[in-house]
């Protein structure tokens, strides 16, 4: 209650734009992800890693956009391009040559994927790979994980057993990281099954990678089955030149994209097997539709070129991947020094704490007091001037520095002497 009140009354300006927005949206906000209480902070500039609120405070951006930020907010090649596109007009209603050109650095970073189709967001890109799953085995159901997050029509919270919103797919789900029992569900589904769906490291319920023998039970099972394997690397394309399919060595059938790969711009994509993507191809009689008025952007396809094709390369993402592996290391060790029942699970550039001894390797329904602790945690990183995901999901930006992540380990290392999160 007490880091509330200091949060509250710190910041006047947000606390109003919340009060307007809240007449006119439902709790203020257009994103589930962006909301707490009391309210908000609400964002007015940022420039590279840094971030000012409405009431002038300044912040490291930690959070990176949810990983969309990989860029930082001011990479003038990106804002270059963007402009040029600008200049040139922003709905043609006609194809441009970007597509193809993001399309092919697309498909040059990742062998899994022979083609490759564009979406306004990563939500949709796994609802057209489900389509197109289910269009080339023409079968019906999916299974994904507890825990899992596809977007917001995909959200399947461990504890509840179905999406908040009803989807028109016969879905089933099977525990995460659990190699034997996922095996036996695909093998259990059999020829009802057109797809897996899989993020190689869970996002949302706490950056909990999966790991290879479990991923390589899903892709042995799937390959008996005749179902399709699809990885969701929506967020974790960022942990290598070919995501984190190539650092784990498995290669799903389909893969789909969103969040840095458009320099920011909105943005989301899925791809796979030239023969499963054959089924969107317009030359063909019977093609699957794949429409939506903003699936090419012109101002997405423009960034994504130079994003992908000029900055994100194999040096800066092995740099970043190192980057992320030595903080999360540097913080675990400091958490462990300091007794605390705290531990950040993860890979590369991308963790999140837990307020419970390591290893965690499953996702879970956390008590009430590890959800204080969160909370509190949260409200502590903004006091000292550290801008994270309200769950405290860390996803370092490019311009995120060495010195940066030393100022974050030592408000850690604050947090942990004066909070001392025990179970
Ligand atoms: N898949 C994963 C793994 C995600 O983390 C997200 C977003 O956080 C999505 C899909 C949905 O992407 P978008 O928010 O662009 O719809």
């Amino acid at each position: 209650a007490e880091a509330r009140e200091t949060y509250s009354a710190a910041r006047p300006n947000s606390a109003a734009i919340h009060a307007k927005a809240r007449a006119v949206m439902p709790g203020g906000n257009t994103r589930t992800v962006l909301f707490y209480t009391p309210f908000p902070t609400a964002m007015t500039r940022g420039e590279g890693a840094r971030l000012w609120d409405a009431d002038g405070r300044e912040y490291l951006d930690l959070c990176g956009e949810y990983t969309a930020g990989l860029f930082g907010h001011s990479e003038t090649r990106i804002l270059d391009a963007v402009k040029a596109a600008m200049d040139r007009g922003i709905n043609l209603a006609a194809v441009g040559e970007n597509e193809g050109r993001l399309a092919a650095l697309i498909c040059g970073r990742f062998p899994s994927v022979d083609q490759v189709r564009f979406t306004n967001s990563g939500t949709e890109a796994n609802i057209m790979a489900l389509a197109g799953a289910r269009g080339f085995t023409g079968r019906t159901e999916v299974l994904a994980f507890r825990g899992g997050y596809h977007g917001g029509v995909f959200t399947f919270p461990v504890g509840t057993p179905v999406s908040p919103v009803n989807l028109p797919i016969p879905m089933r789900f099977a525990d995460f990281n659990d190699p034997d029992g996922a095996a036996r569900t695909i093998r259990e589904a059999g020829e009802a099954l057109a797809a897996v769906i899989v993020e190689p490291m869970q996002g949302s319920s706490g950056c909990i990678p999966a790991t290879r023998e479990f991923l390589q039970a899903l892709r042995e099972a799937t390959r008996e089955t005749g179902a399709l394997l699809i990885f969701d690397e929506v967020m974790t394309s960022r942990h290598g030149f070919g995501g984190l399919q190539q650092r784990l060595g498995i290669t799903p059938d389909m893969t789909t994209f969103g969040k840095y790969m458009a320099g920011g711009m909105s943005f989301g994509a899925f791809g796979g097997r030239a023969e499963v993507m054959a089924v969107f191809d317009g030359h063909r009689a019977g093609a699957m539709p794949h429409a939506g008025t903003f699936n090419n952007n012109v101002l997405s396809m423009a960034a994504g070129c130079v994003a992908l094709g000029e900055i994100f390369d194999e040096t800066a993402a092995e740099a970043l991947y190192a980057r992320g592996e030595r903080l999360r290391d540097a913080l675990n060790a400091a958490c462990a020094r300091h007794g605390v029942a705290m531990h950040f699970t993860g890979v590369g550039s991308m963790m999140t704490p837990h307020f419970r001894p390591g290893p965690v390797t499953a996702p879970y329904k956390a008590s009430i007091e590890e959800e204080q602790m969160r909370e509190l945690f949260f409200f502590d990183m903004l006091a000292a001037g550290m801008y994270l995901a309200r769950r405290g999901m860390v996803a370092l930006m490019l311009p995120v520095t060495d010195a940066d992540c030393e100022r974050f380990f030592a408000a850690v290392e604050e947090f942990c002497a004066a909070r001392k999160p025990v179970l």
